[in-house]
């Protein structure tokens, strides 16, 4: 998972999702509201292409599913599902771009603690606050407190929701990103050997553009440190480990 920018609507587009919210919110009261239908007549409309085009933009080049970064996201989702909450139906702020198999696994699921989503919202919050990752097998799993040495409750809820650590295919093609960022820092930290540190800002965007996964926030940060490749690096380049922790690791948005 990564951290996305939610991007802003043109306001045309913003007035049409809240016209309809309003509209679905009349007919709800009444009880009169047929959720798919609703939504399936908005998400067909002319007037709803901006916002798929907006989420396709937040999602990257490959326009991957905000939930696992691998399948194509080829659905609107509502983070919190339509059918239980049809008053966030055409809420911006609920829709994201997800795959089928996410989709499926999460259904109409949607744990509540104290009323708070245990799903990470990876439009609104940095999912690696709530996940671990473990290099040798690929699998994403719930962060442990350093502190209070408990697993993140909201990380273990996703992790179990989107089983992010039983998708064989999945946690296979996360190993190999990571494989990939690793060797890439090998290279560099062996050929700058004896000589000059390696080019920070060239180095950083190389990893930038094989981080298929969203993972260089989690190897920049003292998780990822713990990693041999990646220990070396902030011994040996401590520069370039600041600037790809500023860059990758901060709470900030970043894509
Ligand atoms: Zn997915």
């Amino acid at each position: 998972m990564r951290r996305m920018v939610r991007e802003n609507l043109d306001s045309d587009t913003a007035d049409e999702l809240a016209r309809r919210q309003t509209e679905a919110d009349r007919q709800h009261a009444g009880g009169q509201l047929d959720v798919n239908g609703a939504w399936t007549s908005a998400r067909k409309s002319a007037a709803f292409r901006p916002a798929l085009a907006a989420l396709k933009h937040m999602a990257g080049d490959t326009e991957r599913c905000m939930y696992c970064l691998d399948s194509h996201g080829t659905d609107v989702e509502h983070f919190w599902p339509k059918s239980p909450y049809p008053q966030r139906m055409f809420d911006w702020a609920n829709l994201l771009l997800g795959c089928a198999e996410c989709g499926r696994l999460k259904g109409d699921r949607f744990p509540l603690d104290g009323g708070a989503p245990m799903l990470i919202d990876p439009s609104a919050e940095d999912p690696w606050e709530h996940l671990d990752f473990d290099s040798d097998t690929g699998n994403l799993m719930a962060r442990v407190d350093a502190a209070s040495g408990e697993p993140s409750r909201k990380g273990a809820a996703t992790v179990d929701m989107l089983k992010l650590d039983a998708r064989e295919a999945l946690s296979k093609l996360y190993k190999r990103t990571f494989l990939r960022l690793r060797s890439e820092v090998d290279s560099a930290l062996n050929a700058a050997r004896g000589t000059d540190s390696p080019n920070a800002v060239a180095l950083l965007d190389r990893l930038h553009a094989l981080d298929d996964h969203g993972l260089l926030a989690w190897c920049f940060s003292e998780r990822g440190a713990r990693e041999q490749t990646l220990g070396r690096l902030r011994r040996e380049s401590p520069g370039i480990w600041s600037q790809g922790e500023s860059r990758f690791a901060s709470t900030a948005a970043h894509r």
